[in-house]
């Protein structure tokens, strides 16, 4: 792909990806996926929390046929990931995903893949297919070692084996957990393909380090353009990847429809529990898709000034709240009642026009 083309369009579902549509949110289930109960509600968790992409983990026939009932519960489309085994995609497909997560080349031989494609085909879903530093082909990983040629052409082998058998709507990844690698993976990717590329960091860690890991890669792609949908790989509650997708997007300028929080460190000027009131105000402006900036500040010394952007803030003092427009204060408040009066203007602000 050279700068400035956009990626072929695939639709999984309704949503579609790459074609210039907006940067996807993906994530995935941590139940067994035949437990339909734990794994439909952590998936409506999911979509309430604004995750675009469902992907669950098929390993047995029992997971491939619960698919049917999971996906008659759910609205956002669901990728049945399966490695190894022809039948369980089949079975996946067969049962409603929308699209498949497999390696060909870890299938079967031509056969194998040939039963696949086939039904790939006549459900007319997309598959994505990748590499990842732990599933390089031995050929590619003899060749060029542990290195961004080695991810970029072992998952291309895999993209070819499927357009062998006529398979068109692909997606592909080429995922490390070292963030240099991934990057330079997939700007090499982009230069080699059209298909649509799914973003990722893999086994980024605990959430902390993996946040930061997942933000740096991915979001460096995003800036140079490339990428069309994302996954944060998190050990935590998979909504946090959601969360941590949604920030991403908004730190490259790819989500407008959002209010922003923005809250100061503190120092030693701070007198009240601002903190807390700006962890408070974050959960509370979630669920909104408006635009505006809402400030939690330390000291009233500073706090106006430097939120003066921002369309309603709160400093706080000795004992007594500022509430400020735009850098203009204009109540006063006791510090005690902080947070239900700053969450009722909040309300007043965003439901009130
Ligand atoms: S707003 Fe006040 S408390 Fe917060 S960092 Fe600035 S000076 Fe410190």
């Amino acid at each position: 792909m050279t700068k400035g083309q956009t990626t072929k369009k695939v639709c999984v579902g309704n949503v579609a990806l790459g074609g210039g549509e907006p940067i996807r949110i993906q994530s995935m289930t941590t139940t067994k996926t035949a437990d339909v109960e734990k794994t439909v509600a952590q998936i409506v968790a999911l979509e309430k929390a604004g995750c675009e992409i469902v992907r669950v983990a098929v390993s047995d026939e029992a997971d491939a046929l619960a698919i049917k009932e999971v996906t008659a519960k759910i609205k956002t489309p669901l990728v049945a990931d399966i490695h190894f085994s022809p039948k369980l995609a089949v079975m996946a497909i067969e049962n409603g995903a929308d699209k498949v997560r497999i390696n060909p080349g870890n299938i079967g031989g031509e056969t194998e893949i040939r039963y696949v494609a086939d039904c790939i085909k006549t459900h007319h879903i997309p598959v994505r297919v990748g590499a990842n530093t732990g599933s390089i082909e031995k050929n590619f990983l003899e060749k060029y070692g542990r290195s961004a040629e080695a991810l970029v052409e072992s998952a291309l082998y895999n993209v070819r084996l499927l357009e062998k058998f006529g398979v068109e709507d692909i997606v592909i990844s080429v995922k490390a957990s070292d963030v240099p690698l991934t990057v330079r993976s997939y700007a090499l990717l982009a230069q080699k393909t059209q298909y649509p590329l799914h973003l990722g960091v893999t086994e980024a860690g605990t959430t902390e380090a993996g946040v930061v890991k997942s933000a740096v890669g991915i979001g460096s792609l995003l800036l140079s353009g490339i990428g069309d949908t994302i996954r944060v790989s998190l050990t935590d509650d998979p909504v946090r990847e959601v969360y941590a997708a949604q920030h991403i997007l908004r730190a490259c300028g790819m989500e407008e429809n959002y209010v922003e929080v923005v809250s100061c460190p503190t120092c030693g000027r701070c007198a009240w529990e601002s903190m807390s009131l700006a962890n408070k105000v974050t959960e509370f402006v979630r669920p909104y898709k408006k635009k505006a900036k809402i400030a939690v500040m330390g000291c009233v010394v500073n706090g106006p000034g430097e939120a003066k952007d921002a369309d309603l803030g709160i400093a706080g003092g000795n004992g007594v709240c500022m509430l400020f427009k735009k850098g203009e204060t204009y109540k006063k408040i006791a510090a005690c009642d902080a947070e239900e009066e700053f969450l009722k203007e909040i309300r007043l602000l965003l439901d009130g026009e």
